[in-house]
């Protein structure tokens, strides 16, 4: 990929401009605590979107996207988004920009990737995070990594109607070879830990479903949650989140509460725990205590919650029960999408395997598998 995009760039703009890089993320534990105010624990990975760029000097910006082999050609100042959802992201990151005051400049550019879209390795933010950072880079502006990660998340707000958190922006702008990073959602402060199972891999399992119920079970997970919050906060004073409730106050209350959102509460409290626990275990490099909470992770999301689907139970059920898997659990918003599993890498090619014959006599299809490592976030290359 970045072979063609020097080429290309070289071919349209006669000349190489400064190449940059940001990556796709997971989430290892910690799902749908992030808008509850909770902690998760994302790390970077290694396939990324490159963009070539270099300025133009004519207030005009010139952008080819590989990928989709067509350019679009906007005013750097120009009121009018760009009818193409990939240059509505650049435009989206250039206005968020000059919204806070910086004045970006024209410029030409070139970019692709490998970050498989709408996966649930947010390709979307690793294209903010590029565009961010070069941009930053070029023109001086004076943006730190967290400025730049707010940016790329305004921008899915405000010009692509995602009402996303700042995690993927985070972990594309933060990411560290071989780390992972806990994000306290409530302050946006976060901790490095160390992942680097020995003997084992980082694989996703893509169920190649969506089920179209993600958004409207959203709100409603939201609407519980609320529910239950304020139970509690009836009781006790300066309660505004989940991240205030602890175990003893959601029993206490129960009786006063649906069951479904004691149901709600209770997972997402609980996975802000596995989230803490996963990293104690890390620290003292206890990889099998960080799978069982992968696992735990999973059955809250299934069990309690439920934002999981009968695919993405298949698959998560399947790896536990396969030696050699250290943890397992859907990623994501859920209703389809990934799953994401520690395996032993003497076991990789047997578990992806049986994973897929399995699946496949299942459901008919065989998920598609996704290797990766923890790499790094975004950067100027050479
Ligand atoms: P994801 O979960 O991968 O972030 P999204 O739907 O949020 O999925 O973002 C995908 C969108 O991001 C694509 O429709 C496209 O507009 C843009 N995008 C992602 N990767 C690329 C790429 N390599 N080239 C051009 N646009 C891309
Ligand atoms: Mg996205």
């Amino acid at each position: 990929m970045k072979t063609t995009i020097r080429t290309k760039f070289e071919a349209f703009y006669g000349g190489p401009g400064a190449l940059y890089t940001s990556p796709g993320r997971v989430n290892l534990i910690g799902e749908h605590t992030d808008y509850n105010l909770g902690f998760v624990l994302p790390g970077a990975i290694d396939k990324a979107i490159y963009l070539e760029l270099k300025p133009n000097n004519r207030d005009q910006v010139r952008v080819y996207s590989v990928d989709y082999n067509e350019t679009v050609e906007f005013g750097i100042d120009s009121a009018e988004k760009p009818e193409q959802q990939w240059a509505a992201y650049i435009y989206g990151v250039i206005k968020e920009m000059q919204k806070r005051g910086a004045v970006p400049g024209g410029f030409d550019g070139v970019f692709g990737g490998d970050v498989p879209l709408g996966a649930g390795l947010s390709s979307s933010a690793a294209l903010e995070s590029v565009v961010g950072f070069a941009l930053n880079d070029t023109f001086d502006l004076g943006f730190d990594r967290m400025q730049l990660a707010k940016i790329g998340q305004m921008t899915e707000h405000n010009y692509i109607g995602v009402r996303c958190g700042i995690m993927d922006q985070f972990a594309s702008l933060f990411g560290q070879q071989g780390k992972v990073l806990q994000l306290d959602c409530s302050s946006l402060e976060y901790k490095v830990f160390p992942f680097e199972p020995q003997g084992y891999r980082v694989l996703l399992l893509d169920s190649q479903v969506k089920h179209s119920l993600a958004s409207s079970e959203y709100n409603l997970r939201r609407a519980d949650a609320e529910a239950g919050i304020a139970v509690i906060a009836k009781h006790v004073p300066g309660i505004e989140s989940l991240r205030d409730v602890t175990f003893e106050m959601l029993e206490e209350y129960r009786a006063e509460m649906e069951e479904i959102w004691y149901r709600r509460c209770h997972y997402v409290i609980s996975e802000n725990q596995r989230v803490l626990d996963a990293c104690q275990a890390l620290e003292s490099g206890d990889y099998e205590t960080f799978g069982q909470k992968m696992f735990g992770s999973h059955d809250g999301l299934s069990k309690e919650y439920e934002v999981s689907c009968p695919e993405l139970d298949f698959l998560a059920e399947k790896a536990r029960r396969f030696d050699g898997v250290l943890g397992a659990r859907m990623m994501g918003g859920g209703f389809g999408g990934c799953t994401i599993n520690v395996v032993r890498d003497s076991e990789h090619d047997a578990f992806v395997d049986e994973m897929c014959r399995a699946y496949k006599q299942a459901y008919g299809i065989a998920p598609r598998v996704i290797d990766m490592v923890i790499g790094d976030g975004a950067c100027r290359l050479e």
